[in-house]
């Protein structure tokens, strides 16, 4: 029995060229970036709008690179999920667990930082499914 097989990704890759161009992606600071005092670092694709927020004081990235349509559909689900955690129906990883049980995905993949397109609207459709649910319990 190998271990090797069993190890999960517990977080996306550091992009190093943007998946959608082809160019090389750097590390900014979100104030360098944006031209505002926003704290916290990115990376960014040099040449096309792709980009990743960076988790706080290291390098992992909070998903893979996104574009403007990537970036709109993970905002669109976020704005339903999260509701069903922060209106308190269930706990966040409540909330979490459901969502990846309707995706039929392990729940240390269930990030909406990694979906792309096609994955987000299915989770919108999952997450409508469960607010549905919880509210009518
Ligand atoms: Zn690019």
């Amino acid at each position: 029995m190998s271990n090797q097989k069993r190890k999960v990704k517990r977080h996306p890759p550091i992009p190093k060229s943007c998946r959608f161009c082809g160019s090389e992606v750097i590390k900014k600071s979100n104030a360098e970036f944006y031209g505002r005092l926003i704290k916290g670092n990115l990376y960014c694709c040099t040449n096309c709008d792709a980009r990743v927020g960076i988790h706080d004081g290291g390098s992992v990235p909070k998903g893979t690179l996104a574009n403007t349509e990537i970036r709109n559909a993970r905002k669109h689900v976020h704005a339903l999920f999260d509701r069903i955690w922060k209106e308190g129906w269930l706990s966040r990883k409540e909330a979490y667990k459901r969502m990846a049980k309707e995706l039929d995905i392990p729940s240390q993949e269930c990030h909406i930082g990694w979906f792309d397109v096609p994955e987000c609207r299915k989770a919108w459709k999952a997450a409508a499914k469960i607010y549905r649910e919880v509210c009518s319990r």
